[in-house]
């Protein structure tokens, strides 16, 4: 759409002197509506050229400058028409190096005529043209009086040189961005070069470390299986004489061999528990060397935990003496489950008995739920309980809570870590929670198939 129903200004290109006069008027218009010093002259080159290339053959041309409005940009728009003639198709060839000066150029052929179009953009900043504004501008241009041929090509000179200035600066600029680039990419190369020394030197620690702490874990591994073969075969040793001893000290006391004096049968007694608590500690001692040394394989089945529970509930009731402990076993809220019921009993009445110890009065609990995929067994009692920051040393062989008296019975500071392996080898894992004077849970989670 073009502002107004009259274009900014038109004339007709008669001779070629008039070439110079459309190029001052070109960069007249061009300075009114509101282009840059560039865009002036590049709007008056076009011009000028479009204009000796459709003069010449001779013929008249007309030119009109407008306003265009395209609903987002307003451009300056002028049209060049000369009457056709059998250069018409190949102007379009002849103009293509103008179309480099502005943002639209067609060459488009009519019954009239030939019309040449062109358009440049005004910048965003440009004055508003309204109607009073195109007025004004229409009223300066017709006052205009055109200046000679050797003032527009003073003017040409001018322009030209302004414009070899700035190309000089604008390569003065890249070559010192460009060396700037070259510098930075030297220094980003450099830093480069030494990360990745740097890299390499951490690697070949790591390679190292890793390389000593294999060795090392082996090292490890070869002296706890030592460890464990040695327990294993001390304590196998030891079991035979002792029980002997036992089974000695026995025959002693009974009433079919000669009598003993109060001081023998006493001592004899003294034989007797003393060699019953060195089977205790073997038996347990065998225990752990035998789960330590991997030996033991579990044999997995669908196990009843109702049958389980019932079975716990039979021998332990025994131990459950003191009437102040309410001594528990919930119907399990699972049925059954994937395991191996003989290491499962071990670990369970071990905690159970545990509880019983240390409890005098309250209660002892087992109870078992489903949580996440898995089964979490708690053992729960209202005993002396266990201070926190040894809520993980009791899991370690022979430590025993210090001032920590069992109601019945003697510990071997064994229980412990041998529930933990057993947990650990049904695929799962034992913790404890407690509180000094409250009392403790312990927690057993297995899969639960
Ligand atoms: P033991 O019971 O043979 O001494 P354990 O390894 O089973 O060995 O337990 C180690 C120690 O942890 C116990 O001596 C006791 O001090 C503490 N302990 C274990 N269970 C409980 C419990 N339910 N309440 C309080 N203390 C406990």
């Amino acid at each position: 759409m073009t502002v107004g129903p009259e274009p900014l200004m038109r004339m007709r290109l008669r001779v070629e002197q008039d070439i110079f006069v459309v190029r001052q008027l070109g960069r007249e218009v061009a300075r009114e509506v509101g282009l840059d010093q560039q865009d002036q002259t590049r709007l008056a080159t076009a011009l000028s050229e479009v204009g000796r290339v459709v003069m010449a053959d001779g013929s008249d041309a007309d030119v009109t400058f407008d306003v265009r409005l395209d609903g987002v940009s307003t451009a300056i728009q002028v049209a060049v028409t000369r009457p056709l003639s059998d250069r018409g198709p190949r102007l379009s060839e002849e103009l293509a190096h103008v179309g480099r000066l502005v943002d639209k150029l067609e060459v488009e052929h009519g019954e009239t005529g030939t019309v040449v179009w062109m358009a440049r953009r005004l910048p965003a900043s440009a004055p508003p043209l309204t109607p009073d504004r195109m007025d004004e501008i229409r009223a300066g241009l017709s006052r205009h009086v055109p200046s000679s041929p050797i003032d527009e090509l003073h003017v040409q000179n001018q322009q030209l040189i302004a414009a070899l200035d700035e190309v000089r600066s604008q390569r003065d600029d890249l070559a010192r961005l460009n060396a700037e680039l070259e510098e930075t990419n030297r220094g980003v190369m450099a830093l480069y070069h030494q990360l990745s020394e740097e890299l390499e030197e951490t690697n070949r620690g790591v390679v190292a470390l890793y390389a000593e702490l294999d060795e090392k874990s082996e090292q490890l591994a070869a002296a706890s299986e030592a460890k464990s073969r040695f327990l294993a075969n001390v304590s196998h040793e030891l079991r035979a004489p002792v029980t002997a001893v036992i089974g000695l000290s026995r025959l002693l006391a009974d009433g079919a061999s000669d009598p003993l004096t109060d001081e023998q049968g006493e001592q004899v007694g003294l034989i007797r528990t003393t060699a019953g608590d060195l089977l205790t500690l073997v038996n347990d001692l065998l225990d752990l060397a035998k789960a330590e040394a991997g030996r033991l394989e579990p044999n997995w089945e669908q196990v009843d935990l109702r049958t389980m529970f019932g079975q716990l509930r039979g021998t332990l009731r025994p131990l459950a003496t003191r009437p102040e402990v309410d001594f528990r076993i919930d119907e399990p809220a699972v049925g059954s489950m994937r395991t191996d019921e003989v290491l499962l009993t071990r670990v369970l009445r071990n905690l159970l008995t545990n509880a019983l110890k240390f409890t005098a009065e309250g209660e002892v609990r087992l109870a078992v739920r489903e949580t996440g995929g898995d089964l979490e067994f708690t053992v729960t009692d209202t005993g002396t309980g266990i201070p926190p920051e040894l809520h993980e040393r009791i899991f370690e062989e022979f430590y025993q809570v210090p001032g920590s008296k069992a109601l019945s019975g003697k510990g071997t500071g064994l229980g412990l870590p041998y529930a933990r392996r057993l947990a650990g080898i049904l695929g799962g894992g034992l913790r404890a929670d407690s509180t000094p004077g409250e009392g403790s849970t312990f927690t057993l989670r297995l899969p639960a198939s």
